[in-house]
């Protein structure tokens, strides 16, 4: 899969000039109380939008928040993001639109420089349908088409998909250009040796990144809870952990597939009791992989597999990295998972393009507080693995090749 699709900046200026961009963002942000808790995403769209007022277009920002399941909610409005977005750009004009009615009246109305916000795009059914003639109807809202969306751009929606085969022309936003390009490192000619870390609660969902990485990385090292499903797929007993009975004779077929690849952990932090509910453990204690004892609960890697890993990252220069190492919702299990982050933050000092997918590894990260210390954290979850799987995104390939 090869992305070459034109962004905002192979626009000529008589496309944009006093033109109405159409922007699909994710605005998809946590909000308590009526209030955003955390802006991140509202920010990493800035500069895109930044950019369109300094060409004097008018903006129209469409995105969704939550699942409406296609019914006006209160609780899923975009209000909340609106008084948000006011903050962060206090000198522009900027209007919040809540019927596709009115939206279609006030595009036309607007100056350049001035904003309109969209009220969530899924409390309109046509939007997860990705039915056409709503795909038409927002279409006319534009005069060209950006998505900025990355989060969004493995669905094909009416906003993420279907707006951009009637509104041309249809651009990449600064977000997902810089997705595409971090991403494509990891998928197409990639920089050797590259080392893929794989860990998360399940095998279930990892499959066909695993399946995807194991033909171009050097190494795979596997941490997480699936660690457990490969250890029985060896013959080892793993006591009370975490394993998907019904996946142990796929990773049979993947440690025969990744023979000289797939590296496991060699020790594990177990403990006698776990409540995943609350997040509440009981004591702690560090056992070889092979030792796991009958009612233990493996929540981490251990020190011995923190160093191993470590070695065999050190002269890597490609590391993809997908999911957390324990259950790093707790900080005495968080250890294997941060010291990693850190060592990754330690070798993209020297050189080695480092790259991060998937939701909670993002957070894990940010909670270590290195997210600018590695050269890339995915903002999409589920967009980055379908990327890392090798699937074509079809928010994606239905814009504009250079
Ligand atoms: P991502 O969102 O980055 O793709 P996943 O959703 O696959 O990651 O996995 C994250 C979850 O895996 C975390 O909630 C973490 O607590 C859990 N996890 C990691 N290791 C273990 C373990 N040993 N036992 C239970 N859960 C685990
Ligand atoms: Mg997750």
């Amino acid at each position: 899969m090869k992305y070459n699709i034109k962004s905002i900046d192979d626009l000529s200026i008589e496309e944009v000039k006093h033109k109405r961009a159409l922007i699909r963002v994710d605005f998809n942000v946590p909000i308590q109380n009526g209030k955003v808790i955390n802006d991140l995403r509202i920010r990493s769209s800035i500069s895109t939008i930044n950019k369109l007022l300094e060409l004097e277009t008018k903006i129209i920002l469409i995105s969704h928040l939550g699942r409406p399941k296609g019914k006006r909610n209160p609780e899923f409005s975009l209000k909340p993001v609106y008084e948000e977005l006011k903050k962060l750009l206090p000198k522009t004009n900027i209007y919040f639109i809540e019927t596709i009615e009115e939206l279609k009246n006030k595009s036309n109305q607007i100056q350049p420089k001035e904003i309109i916000l969209f009220e969530n795009i899924r409390f309109y059914e046509g939007e997860e349908k990705n039915d056409l003639e709503f795909a038409k109807q927002l279409a006319e809202c534009g005069d060209f088409y950006v998505n900025d969306a990355f989060g969004s751009a493995h669905r094909a929606h009416a906003s993420t998909e279907g707006v951009a085969r009637f509104l041309k022309p249809a651009v990449a936003g600064y977000l997902i250009k810089k997705e595409i390009d971090y991403l494509s490192k990891a998928i197409s000619n990639p920089e050797h040796p590259y080392i893929a870390i794989i860990g998360g609660a399940k095998i279930s969902g990892k499959i066909d990144v695993i399946e995807n990485l194991l033909k171009i990385t050097d190494k795979l090292l596997i941490g997480g809870a699936m660690m457990f499903t490969f250890y029985r797929a060896m013959g080892y007993s793993t006591g009370k952990s975490l394993v998907e009975e019904d996946k142990i004779e796929l990773a049979k077929h993947l440690l025969e597939k990744g023979k000289n690849k797939i590296i496991l952990p060699v020790d594990c932090v177990v403990s006698n009791e776990f409540d995943p509910k609350i997040m509440k453990h009981g004591a702690l204690k560090e056992v070889s992989f092979d030792s796991i004892p009958e009612d233990g609960i493996g929540l981490d890697i251990g020190s011995k597999t923190i160093e191993k890993f470590k070695q065999e990252l050190q002269n890597a220069k490609l590391v993809v990295w997908n999911g957390p190492m324990g259950v790093f919702e707790i900080p005495e299990t968080a250890k294997g998972t941060i010291e990693i982050a850190k060592y990754l933050a330690e070798i993209t000092k020297k050189g080695c393009i480092t790259i991060i997918g998937g939701g909670d590894s993002a957070s894990a990260i940010e909670q270590a507080g290195l997210q600018n210390s590695v050269s890339h954290v995915s903002t999409g979850g589920g967009a980055s693995l379908e990327f890392l799987e090798g699937k074509e995104l079809p928010g994606i390939v239905i814009l504009d090749k250079k």
